[in-house]
């Protein structure tokens, strides 16, 4: 279990490096994001979050109840658009609403250096496009509206001070 990476740490605004070989430190660190993401009960985690600027995610897919470990993602395809509340662990107890692409098509190695192609539709491609947005330094908060930011001024005052 991790420390987890509140918004105002610099580390969630840093463009994460590509994982160049997938040795001992890398395979520890996924099982350290696992942990955590499971501790937390979170439907995913990017390993800048836990503190280490790597491309490497990990997300819930709830319907097949299993972990999906995707490195050096990239997006093949994407279609459609939802708009939903969308949660962040980085951001405890606040939502915003977002724009998401329904459905997306990922490339990407699995945890064992493996080239895989990964579809996600619903709350599954939301996760993977929130995720991807934390290996390039984007947050939920660049999506909200000065309406939803102001709603939830304090608690995002309260996240800084706690630096
Ligand atoms: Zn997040």
């Amino acid at each position: 279990m991790r420390r987890i990476r509140k918004y105002g740490e610099s580390i969630l605004r840093k463009k994460a490096e590509e994982v160049k070989e997938i040795d001992e430190k890398i395979d520890k660190l996924i099982k350290s994001m696992k942990q955590t993401l499971i501790y937390v009960k979170g439907l995913g985690i990017s390993a800048p979050q836990i503190g280490v600027s790597k491309r490497i995610f990990i997300a819930y897919d709830k319907e097949k109840e299993n972990y999906l470990t995707i490195i050096n993602p990239e997006v093949i395809e994407i279609e459609g658009r939802e708009i939903d509340l969308e949660g962040c662990l980085s951001f405890p107890e606040i939502y915003f609403s977002i724009s998401r692409a329904k459905k997306i098509l990922l490339k990407g190695l699995n945890e064992k250096g493996k080239e895989i192609l990964v579809e996600g539709e619903n709350l599954l491609a939301r996760c993977f496009q929130h995720e991807i947005d934390h290996l390039n330094g984007i947050l939920i908060i660049d999506y909200a509206s000065e309406e939803e930011k102001n709603f939830y001024k304090e608690k995002l005052e309260k996240l800084k001070k706690h630096l």
